[in-house]
């Protein structure tokens, strides 16, 4: 593509199409095109962040370069799991399990939630873990449970400086960490 300024291209496309009336049609239709990228981008230039088309390519890379690779191990998972590990998380975006200790698919049985907890037994308040905890131990017979903490953890610094007065400032996070008290 040329550096030319933005009037100049334009001129140049409108010579074009002055002497080629023929191809007013496919201009247009390209035009069009580039209007509707142009309006994607942000005003610095950059393509905007597009989350249905990351999870599309996120999807169709897992597919072309792991899933389609390895057609056994992807056979066999098909048919059940029994992973030898269940693994407490925390949610945090950085601290992915898989990634962090490269967990194939039906290596890890995972709970994830804020500060990595592993609450009390309690029916009604932590039923969610509860059944993560009971699936895995009695059902998938899961050997090993591992818990993992991170540095930086927004889940415990919450719980470092809340106000243990029972005076909460959120709905559902400072009685959530507290169950590491
Ligand atoms: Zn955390």
């Amino acid at each position: 593509m040329g550096s030319e300024p933005y009037e100049e291209a334009i001129e140049a496309l409108k010579k074009l199409l002055i002497e080629k009336e023929e191809l007013k049609t496919v201009a247009a239709a390209k035009v069009e095109q580039i209007t509707a990228e142009l309006q994607t981008r942000t005003s610095s230039g950059k393509k905007a962040f597009d989350p249905v088309e990351t999870i599309k390519q996120g999807f169709i890379t897992f597919k072309e370069e792991k899933y389609e690779t390895n057609p056994a191990l992807y056979g066999e998972l098909a048919k059940g799991q029994s992973p030898k590990f269940l693994v407490f998380a925390c949610s945090d975006s950085r601290v992915c399990p898989s990634h962090v200790l490269n967990f194939q698919p039906g290596d890890a049985f995972v709970v994830r939630n804020i500060g990595s907890m592993v609450p009390p037994f309690d029916k009604v308040r932590y039923s969610g873990v509860g059944a993560a905890i009971e699936y895995a131990v009695l059902n998938l017979k899961v050997e090993n449970i591992v818990v993992i903490g991170h540095s930086e953890c927004g889940g415990i610094k919450g719980l470092m400086s809340s106000a243990l007065d029972g005076n909460n400032s959120t709905d559902f996070i400072e009685d959530w960490v507290k169950i590491c008290m």
